[in-house]
């Protein structure tokens, strides 16, 4: 019999059976309020071990990651469905992330010292990044170590504690990540996992104790916790997804594109918040890019060449977006027959009116919209015209024309013949703009998201006969001082 004083479970399940996987509690606000006193705690002595005892304990995290690699990556396979190879991947590249976050949080957030200006000529001017405190990281399940890990790993570097709150289909990774940072950091619960469900997740995001929560997920869950957070003016670094266009130009080298499209839409099962939905291709090219697309799209299956969809509520968005997609337009390959859950293979759509939300909204699964363009122009007006900004790609023979187009991408990452690329790059910022949130996570940009700027003055001597900030101030100290403005600052270049 249950009592009240038992916590509440939940399962998790893998998604191409259906079997129990694991059990977890449901940890309520209380658990939440524990998990994140706990981390306070933590957090100052992780704080005060310094930057080189941190990078030390994350690169020894790092190697204990490393060494448990398929056990991770099977836990990965077991909740959410994808291939053990695509689950070491992932888990890889949090890797490479982990080290670089490590080794690289002195030099991005370590005391430097800045030029101070002419005027302020006798001042020692100190600038220091400082850790938060607790960061609530709330994850996805689509990417479970990958993802989160971004946030983690800068976190942590910056010298925060990091109260974890998994996708409730994803807790059993959540846990491990948990368990293997132990092994490494002993001590405190500088790294904590609360498992459940989505209120377990809002009671993270409305705790006053929380110095700033990272989330990744929906547009639409993000503003629930945007409006948690405003409680307590807590900050938030928000990933929200998007709907990504891959533009192919006249030059562009064909079977990569193809290839790259295929890949970028299908790997995953299409779960990939940076995966592509839209290819726009510039006329010239549209039939032969087309012909490449469709026979490669041709091999590819749901069940062999990735896994099933993990959530099982994404099945119904899908369908629908498929539904209307093929009603309004063209399927080249693929079909409504493709979705036979818990699996969808490969849908290729072309000439899909732009409004419709196979085109607009994200989709989250295997499928893609192709549509012929007049030119690189047209292409960028309509790759731009979502409500989501986060990754987009350019396949391109002209290096300027691929970087013009990558700038003028409304986007925060663009990728250049090749496809996610950025995201593996630990040293360049990831995050998006518009619907697909704000702030970012990795590099330089994602260790300075999890601190805060500390700027310290230190007067090294007196200025003689400048005392600006005195009631001693003589008008004779005033006119010295708007001649050296007028010296430094009055001239107007031709
Ligand atoms: P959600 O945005 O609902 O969930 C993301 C995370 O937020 C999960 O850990 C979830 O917990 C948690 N959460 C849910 N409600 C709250 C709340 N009120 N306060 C705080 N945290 C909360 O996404 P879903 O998993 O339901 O997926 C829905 C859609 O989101 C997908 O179809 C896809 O389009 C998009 N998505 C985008 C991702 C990306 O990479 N940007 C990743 C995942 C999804 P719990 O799982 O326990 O509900």
């Amino acid at each position: 019999m249950t009592t009240a004083t038992e916590p509440r479970t939940f399962d998790s399940l893998d998604p191409a059976t259906g079997a129990v996987v694991g059990t977890h509690v449901i940890a309520d606000a209380a658990a939440v309020a524990a998990a994140v006193a706990a981390g306070g705690e933590a957090a100052r002595w992780w704080a005060e071990l310094g930057f080189a005892e941190r990078r030390r304990r994350l690169l020894d995290y790092k190697a204990v990651l490393t060494r448990n690699l398929r056990q991770v990556a099977d836990t990965i396979h077991q909740e959410t469905g994808k291939p053990v190879g695509d689950a070491l991947l992932e888990t890889v590249l949090a890797i490479t992330h982990l080290d670089w976050a490590a080794r690289n949080a002195r030099s991005v957030l370590g005391p430097r010292r800045v030029f101070p200006g002419l005027i302020g000529l006798n001042m020692a001017a100190t600038l220091e990044y400082l850790p938060l405190g607790v960061i609530g990281v709330i994850g996805p399940w689509n990417y479970p170590v990958f993802t989160p890990m971004g946030s983690i790993a800068y976190a942590l570097a910056a010298g925060n504690a990091v109260v974890f709150k998994p996708s409730e289909l994803t807790p059993g990774v959540g846990v491990l990540l948990a368990e293997l940072f132990a092994e490494s950091v002993p001590e405190r619960p500088v790294f904590q996992v609360v498992t459940g469900l989505g209120e377990t997740g809002a009671a993270l995001a409305a705790h006053p104790g929380v110095g700033k929560i990272a989330f990744t997920g929906s547009t639409a869950t993000a503003k629930r916790v945007m409006a948690a957070c405003a409680q307590n003016l807590t900050p938030i670094v928000a990933e929200c997804g998007g709907k990504d266009a891959l533009i192919v130009d006249r030059d562009a080298d064909l079977p990569a594109a193809a290839d790259a499209a295929l890949w970028g839409a299908c790997s995953n099962a299409g779960q990939t918040c940076v995966g592509v939905e839209r290819v726009y291709v510039v006329d010239e090219v549209y039939d032969a890019f087309l012909r490449e697309l469709t026979t490669r799209a041709a091999d590819i299956r749901a069940g062999k060449d990735y896994g099933p969809i993990t959530m099982p509520a994404q099945l119904d968005v899908i369908r629908r977006h498929v539904d209307d997609a093929v009603a309004r337009g063209r399927a080249v390959v693929g079909g409504v027959e493709s979705v036979r859950p818990p699996y969808v293979d490969p849908v290729i759509v072309t000439d899909v009116p732009e409004d419709s939300p196979a085109v607009q909204e994200e989709t989250f699964g295997p499928t893609i919209t192709v549509d012929r363009v007049a030119d690189v122009g047209e292409a960028l007006r309509r790759a731009n015209a979502t409500a989501y900004g986060l990754g987009a790609t350019v396949f391109s023979g002209n290096r300027r024309r691929a970087m013009d187009l990558a700038r003028r991408l409304r986007s925060g990452m663009t990728a250049i013949n090749s496809v996610i690329s950025f995201a593996a790059i630990a040293s360049l910022p990831f995050g998006g703009v518009g619907g697909s949130g704000f702030g970012r996570i990795h590099g330089a940009d994602g260790l300075r998201e999890f601190a805060r700027p500390k700027a310290i003055a230190r007067q090294r001597f007196a200025m003689p006969g400048m005392r600006i900030t005195s009631f001693r101030r003589t008008p004779a100290e005033l006119e010295r001082l708007i001649r050296l403005v007028t010296f430094l600052h009055g001239r107007r270049k031709k």
